[in-house]
């Protein structure tokens, strides 16, 4: 490739174009080979073989390596400050985790500027954007006091449309005593704070975190105010709020480490995707992983993401999360790669992003390999040449983007 191109052009050559439009290939992947596809004011404007394509445009040659759509990572929390190496070597030394970690992190949080806050954000986006991802969810989380809260989903707004409100994250300390006045504050003059710069509204339902009582309780305060809900459940403990989950409508329920027959029957029919998050079964050494297998023989729609934050997942790399979801959740590659780009797309309820149909986003990624299967088959090789998202590059090996 002689030249990485912003703006208007037609990339040719494409061994494997993934455009998860089974209308237009093959599979649910709607695989082209020897494709093409034009980009025009930042929307794909064209797909198909490269025979065919508008040569009046900028032409670039991917020498017959694989295309596939940006990966749409619904379920990040990049607001913070601090590090907590120290905790995970401990962690590996036989401390198991507990949701009391992130307590660590508020103190820094509270204490960083908006300025650091963005810094750090943005340096991980930038990581982001080199593994391949181009639509990031970023939660609030670790302010968890109106004021930090407040500036944490006004730094996330400066930098992503999908911002999430996780005021109720933990119980804030000072609230040890009585955590229903936290969820009160949660629910109201926290909530009235966050609410401009905000479209969702998450809970960490789980043993340390909250109940599914008061999960309901502030999901439905945020959900009144017009936000959108998404929830944490059963990373720690078999819970009881798939039910409450899938009544409110919750768009995703993120982590689903445990999970009954009874769980998986109801996700399967409902309108809410299992959002798994294999990196962070994998950094906390979790006894096991997610039913992945019978989330998706139930026909459950399921995503995927890193979850990356500094306590139980501090990865921010999606092709990692294929690469487990094929080797620890028996997912076939196929079902990771739709489950990282489409199903990602769904658990943020978005018609524009995770596939390559016209009128889609130019969001896309050409890898230096082949085909999509080298993010299992090759883990841990960095497989991305260029990242585009709105038809611009934001990363290109090699460059500084
Ligand atoms: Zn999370």
């Amino acid at each position: 490739m002689s030249k990485t191109p912003t703006g208007d052009f037609s990339l040719i050559n494409i061994g494997q174009l993934v455009t998860n439009n089974s209308q237009l290939g093959e599979g649910q992947l709607g695989i082209i080979n020897n494709a093409a596809i034009s980009i025009v004011d930042g929307k794909v404007a064209w797909v198909g073989q490269t025979s065919n394509v508008d040569k009046s445009l900028q032409i670039v040659d991917a020498n017959g390596d694989c295309v596939i759509p940006g990966f749409v990572d619904s379920h990040s929390h990049i607001i913070f400050a601090g590090d907590r190496s120290n905790e995970f070597a401990a962690r590996m030394a036989g401390i198991p985790y507990s949701a009391g970690g992130i307590k660590v992190t508020t103190a820094a949080t509270r204490a960083a500027s908006e300025q650091e806050l963005k810094i750090n954000a943005q340096r991980l986006i930038a990581e982001m954007h080199e593994s391949g991802t181009t639509t990031i969810e970023i939660k609030s989380g670790y302010g968890l006091d109106v004021e930090t809260e407040k500036r944490s989903v006004k730094v996330a707004s400066e930098l992503t449309v999908e911002v999430t409100f996780l005021g109720a994250h933990v119980v804030a300390t000072e609230f040890a005593d009585n955590p229903d006045a936290y969820v009160d504050l949660v629910a109201g003059p926290m909530l009235d704070a966050c609410l401009p710069y905000s479209k969702w509204i998450d809970v960490f339902c789980d043993k340390g975190a909250f109940t599914t009582s008061q999960t309901k309780k502030i999901l439905e305060a945020g959900i009144a105010n017009g936000l959108k809900p998404r929830v944490h459940l059963n990373q720690l403990e078999q819970g009881d709020a798939v039910g409450m989950a899938i009544e409110l409508d919750c768009a995703s329920a993120d982590h689903l480490t445990y999970l009954t027959d009874g769980d998986i029957d109801a996700l399967a029919k409902s309108n809410t995707v299992a959002g798994l998050v294999p990196a962070c079964e994998f950094s906390t050494r979790s006894p096991f992983y997610p039913r992945a297998r019978d989330l998706l023989d139930a026909g459950s729609v399921v995503s995927l993401s890193p979850d990356c934050n500094p306590g139980s997942s501090y990865s921010s790399n999606m092709p990692f999360c294929i690469a487990l979801a094929v080797r620890e959740m028996h997912m076939t590659v196929d079902e990771s790669l739709y489950a990282a780009t489409m199903g990602g797309a769904k658990a943020l309820r978005r018609n524009d992003v995770g596939h390559l149909t016209v009128g889609a986003n130019a969001d896309l990624v050409l890898l230096n390999a082949p085909t999509y299967v080298h993010f299992a088959y090759r883990p841990g090789v960095p497989l991305i040449k260029t990242t585009w998202k709105d038809g611009n590059v934001v990363f290109a090996k090699g460059a500084s983007a």
